[in-house]
């Protein structure tokens, strides 16, 4: 009985060794070639460069929280080519991922990637460096970074990614300090091409940056611009992020690419709607602290007209709310 049973239990268990092979080893693969990551490509969702400007493109991640199906695809990145490699902004939410962009860049042009960029380090932004650090790329971002870096809360947040995001992010996933890390504005010149960083947290966090290609006038704004949505604001800063938008707009771009969704064709109007967002919060929730009067009461007397038609209001909206509230209780003080 027992001997009739071993061939099956054998292949059972080289089947799913061959699953567990398969998936752990796309985390690291890098060969356009690799079985394994044309299977993480099959099984995750679509992914496709699309084009801004001359010389810009980007990959624009899902409206959703990350999970095993999307494979934390959640993000968006952008790349650059210049006549002396890839410039790559932010580096997507797992390694996988990160690989995938590398096949799209590969589609195009068969110049390596000389930089990455980030514009923060949240989860769904950075998860993917290693691949592009494997390959040789100079990891520039700003320094505040290193503070959440060395945190509990980031070794915490990676240890449970492991759990909800396996097997995209396992054992083999870890942080990736920049390689170079800046304190105020710098201009970088790749093959030629001029890019400016600039540092505007703290905002939506401490180390945001955002990248502008003067040439073409496009800027890659991270976090810092949400379009056609409500904001999340969370714990952010967003005293700071009101004026850190009022920079932005004195880029005089023609068009943003947004840490999530669709390029922004009308910069003004979608960096304006998150800024007056962003001053009503303030304006409406401060006066209520001040006046010691109780969230519940302040967010009902608050006239949210402007805003209630927008994708994400009910969900986000009264957190936004609340966090403002308290933020504000504390600047009071
Ligand atoms: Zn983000």
């Amino acid at each position: 009985m027992a001997s009739a049973m071993w061939p099956g239990l054998v292949r059972a268990w080289m089947r799913s060794a061959l699953l567990l092979w398969l998936a752990c080893s796309s985390v690291w693969a890098q060969s356009d070639a690799s079985p394994a990551l044309s299977q993480a490509a099959d099984q995750g969702p679509q992914m496709q460069a699309i084009r801004v400007s001359e010389s810009a493109w980007y990959v624009e991640g899902l409206s959703a929280l990350g999970s095993s199906a999307n494979q934390n695809f959640i993000s968006n990145a952008a790349f650059v080519l210049t006549p002396g490699g890839v410039v790559v902004i932010d580096a997507l939410g797992s390694p996988a991922l990160a690989n995938r962009l590398l096949q799209e860049i590969r589609k195009i042009t068969p110049l390596p990637v000389t930089h990455v960029i980030v514009t923060h380090y949240h989860a769904d932004h950075i998860y993917g460096l290693q691949a592009f650090k494997a390959q040789g790329a100079h990891i520039i971002a700003q320094r505040a970074a290193k503070e959440y870096l060395n945190s509990d809360t980031a070794r915490l947040r990676l240890i449970a990614s492991r759990h909800d995001l396996a097997p995209w992010i396992d054992e083999t996933t870890h942080l990736v300090e920049a390689d170079e890390w800046i304190d105020g504005p710098m201009q970088l010149d790749v093959g030629g091409y001029q890019f400016l960083l600039q540092p505007v947290g703290p905002a939506h966090t401490p180390e945001d940056l955002v990248v502008y290609l003067a040439r073409e006038k496009v800027l890659f704004a991270g976090d810092l611009v949400f379009r056609s949505r409500i904001p999340y604001v969370g714990q952010a800063d967003s005293g700071h992020w009101i004026k850190a938008l009022d920079a932005l707009l004195s880029f005089d771009a023609t068009v943003v690419v947004p840490g999530h969704g669709g390029l922004s064709l009308h910069p003004r109007e979608d960096m304006e709607l998150t800024r007056d967002y962003l001053v009503y919060l303030r304006q409406s929730m401060g006066t209520a602290a001040k006046n010691m009067e109780p969230f519940e009461d302040a967010y009902q007397a608050a006239d949210w007209m402007r805003f209630e038609h927008l994708p994400l209001f009910r969900i986000a909206n009264r957190m936004n709310a609340y966090n403002t509230y308290l933020l504000m209780e504390k600047e009071a003080q």
